[in-house]
């Protein structure tokens, strides 16, 4: 089902939408933002000067420490006493990214992620239990609301807890499932674990995954866990931008349709700035359209893909962003080569003897960058031979190195001895800040 009729327009027609709305928030931003006046000023571009979509080029960009930089609200464009909600993006160090919403806002973003959830299969018959942790991350929430906007019946049953999730999946025959993609995957080890088999003795059949990515190994990897007929997607967003519902997976599985009449994607060279032709990789840049708490102009979402304008066989006429293959910033330099966790995981899960769980730790060694990357057995009567052992690990090195053009540590464990994750997984762990 196609939940709105923006997300099949012609493209004259959503971008003339585009414009009409991009003219009324820059004048918008530059009135009642502050920071974003100056940073106009001091580019020396003025409101009027938008009169066209290609002018937004002439815009300075947004950066995520913006956020820091005017911590907790002083990108706000409306007073605290007209937010209906506050979302907080869980940061790792240092203050957390505050966001907030009007009544208009939290409409806008609601109907948004009930586009992503129809997008990826729901409807108003399903049972939905989201295994996101609830708090003011935004993800359990605009699920929840974006679920609940297209009539699904939703358990919000947070985080943890695998007993229970286990017990409700099975008890309320839960249709949908909410969670990570690293989570998903050990609940369903875990139900397989205790004899039974997903798609026999449960009715799950749709996961709507985010929080973090998933890799078509992984979503290959879900399949096995979960049955042949699970059908799976992922969206994106975040919390500066709304939280989920900027972009979701369609039943092609080619990509994430953008809501482009609300958000308007540009790509850009990271280290240029420079915006490039469609259908090129570089960073994502994200113009929010309409939004009244938070504006925000060209904002740098660190993450990489690539824009693609041809049609779709869903029916939507949006632009789909490729599934992404790292952020800018989850990028490790190996000896001066760039290396992306994605990039390992897909070599790693197309080696039928392991799992999908992996731990990569960077250390500098005698000057040397050295990176070994922990994977787990599926079976572990592998460890008692030598010989079968050893030629897997050839066998994995050699496929890590086709991959990247680097030497790595390969270290095999036993089954379920790596730590697993109930939110977005930590996977690497780099001490060369440390050492020499
Ligand atoms: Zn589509």
């Amino acid at each position: 089902m196609i939940w709105a009729k923006e997300e099949t327009l012609p493209r004259e027609e959503l971008e003339k939408i585009q414009l009409k709305k991009l003219k009324e928030t820059v004048p918008y931003i530059y009135e009642k933002v502050a920071p974003y006046r100056a940073k106009m000023d001091a580019a020396n571009v003025k409101p009027q000067d938008i009169q066209k979509l290609e002018d937004l080029k002439k815009l300075p960009f947004t950066y995520k420490s913006d956020f820091r930089d005017n911590y907790p609200t002083g990108l706000f464009a409306v007073e605290v006493k007209d937010l209906v909600r506050f979302h907080a993006s869980s940061g790792t160090t240092g203050k957390p990214t505050v966001v907030g919403y009007t009544r208009h806002d939290l409409d806008v973003w609601l109907n948004n992620v009930a586009r992503v959830t129809c997008m990826g299969g729901a409807s108003s018959s399903d049972i939905a239990q989201i295994a996101f942790g609830y708090g003011t991350f935004t993800g359990a929430l605009g699920l929840h609301g974006g679920l609940e906007t297209i009539g699904a019946s939703v358990i919000p049953m947070s985080s943890g807890n695998t007993n229970k999730q286990i017990m409700f999946l099975k008890d309320m025959g839960v249709t949908l499932l909410v969670a990570t993609p690293s989570y998903a995957l050990h609940l369903g080890e875990e139900i397989r674990r205790r004899g039974m088999d997903p798609q026999k003795d449960l009715n799950v059949r749709i996961g709507l995954f985010g929080g973090e990515g998933m890799t078509e190994p992984m979503r290959d990897e879900m399949h096995k866990v979960w049955g042949d007929e699970f059908f799976c997607t992922q969206n994106y967003g975040m919390s500066e931008l709304c939280g989920p519902g900027v972009a979701g997976e369609c039943s092609a599985l080619n990509g994430m349709h953008i809501n482009e009449d609300w958000f308007i994607p540009e790509i850009i060279d990271p280290k240029t700035e420079e915006v490039l032709p469609p259908g090129e990789k570089g960073e994502l840049v994200i113009t929010c359209l309409g939004k009244e708490a938070i504006p925000l102009i060209r904002y740098r979402t660190g993450d990489l893909t690539r824009l693609m304008y041809e049609p779709c066989s869903c029916g939507r006429t949006t632009c789909r962003m490729e599934n992404l293959s790292g952020r800018a910033d989850d990028m490790l330099v190996i000896r001066g080569v760039n290396v992306f966790p994605t990039q390992i995981e897909e070599v790693l899960l197309k080696i039928p003897e392991i799992g999908p769980h992996y731990e990569i730790l960077v250390e500098r060694k005698n000057r040397l960058d050295v990176m070994t990357i922990t994977v787990e057995l599926i079976d572990d009567r592998l460890l008692d031979s030598y010989t079968k052992l050893s030629e897997l690990e050839q066998r994995i090195k050699a496929g890590l190195k086709s991959q990247l053009g680097l030497a790595t540590q390969i270290k095999l464990v036993a089954p379920n001895s790596l730590q697993r994750f109930e939110g977005k997984a930590k996977r690497v762990t780099d001490l060369r800040k440390d050492g020499l």
